[in-house]
């Protein structure tokens, strides 16, 4: 039986990180149906008037399952974030991204292992924004619901148990938002009492950037807002390599869009440069959705093979390797 899923190549390196995952992913022996749609964002907007046509909605509704390559969205102007409009219209609440130190990549710390859960509909994206043209003041809100808080803490402290991990750190700014963090805050200290295995604590937003910065291997689970966690997790990418390697998932009840962390990368589009590591582990995140577990670890096992081997790596940690020559090698692992 093959799965189906449906495929968001995106734009800038977006086709070619998505072809070099789809390549491994199908090197491991399982079959894929992949329902591919190509005109999103700005082709969207060209071919069918839309950034994200229903169809695509439709697509993922009915397959439950997505990968999708990065969007770009135009600064200040233009269509509204097609990343932020898919999340909420799925209601994909859960963000995860796991940054863990590999072999062989140039880093300032070792042994970094963090997970980052954050909000993905409410807070500051909420997409509640008004301006008055007369007063030329602009407004948005961050609205934070305590359905909202409960659900992804809850999400954060049952996939912590799952898979055995010790602390969870609410990260927050309950001294100056008193009402809309501080609501997630309470709600993180009434959940965590369920989880007693779990070490819970919070910290202030700019503090926990601090920490991460002077010593990040000492954390080990964070659960956050939306934009707290938007802005940390491309820190927490910083620290273990850069965007090019960092995977990540949303996830709602019982729907899941797997992406990188990584935006569409305008600067390196095209050129082979694209490191597809980040989309390759977003894939091997996909398969223990599927329930592929066995399958996942193989995937993973490959590319952390290759880079403890250290020889075989693209640019942006220190190799020569284009997109497709890295890709093909971690493809040739996973399918011996
Ligand atoms: P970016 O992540 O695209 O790039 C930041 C830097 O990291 C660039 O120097 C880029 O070359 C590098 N980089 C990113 N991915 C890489 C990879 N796989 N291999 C090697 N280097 C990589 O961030 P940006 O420049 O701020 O955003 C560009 C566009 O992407 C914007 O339009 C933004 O809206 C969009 N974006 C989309 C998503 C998404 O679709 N989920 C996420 C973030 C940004």
């Amino acid at each position: 039986m093959a799965y189906e899923v449906t495929l968001i190549p995106g734009d800038g390196i977006g086709p070619e990180v998505i072809r070099a995952a789809v390549r491994v992913l199908e090197a491991t022996g399982l079959e894929f149906e992949w329902h591919r749609f190509d005109a999103v964002g700005a082709a969207g907007v060209e071919e069918c008037g839309s950034p994200l046509p229903e169809a695509v909605i439709d697509s993922i509704r009915s397959n439950r399952v997505a990968l999708k390559g990065p969007i770009s969205t135009p600064v200040g102007k233009g269509f509204r974030s097609v990343n932020v409009t898919l999340r909420r219209r799925l209601d994909l609440f859960a963000n995860v991204r796991v940054c863990r130190t590999l072999p062989s990549v140039r880093s300032r710390f070792d042994n970094v292992d963090l997970i980052i859960f954050r909000e993905n509909t409410e807070g500051l994206y909420s997409g509640i924004e008004n301006y008055d043209a007369r007063l030329e003041i602009a407004d948005s809100i961050a609205r934070i619901t305590r359905r909202g808080s409960e659900r992804i803490i809850r999400f954060a402290l049952e996939y912590a148990r799952r898979h055995g991990r010790r602390r969870m750190t609410l990260v927050h700014k309950a001294n100056v938002l008193k009402l809309s963090t501080g609501m997630f805050l309470e709600v993180g200290r009434d959940l965590a009492g369920l989880y007693p295995e779990i070490t819970f604590d919070d910290r202030i937003i700019d503090n926990m950037a601090m920490q991460l910065v002077l010593a990040p291997e000492k954390w080990d689970c964070i659960v956050t807002t939306n934009l707290f966690g938007d802005i940390l997790s491309d820190l927490a990418a910083g620290l273990v390599g850069g965007l090019g390697v960092v995977p990540g998932a949303n996830i709602g009840e019982d729907i899941a869009v797997f992406e990188a962390v990584h935006g569409s990368a305008p600067d390196i589009a095209g050129r082979g440069l694209a490191n597809p590591t980040a989309v390759i582990r977003s894939g091997v995140m996909m398969l223990r959705w599927l329930g592929e577990s066995e399958v996942a670890d193989r995937v993973e096992r490959s590319v952390e093979e290759l880079f403890q081997q250290g020889e075989h790596l693209t640019r942006d940690v220190g190799g020569t390797c284009s997109t497709t020559e890295f890709a093909d090698r971690v493809a040739d692992r996973v399918a011996v």
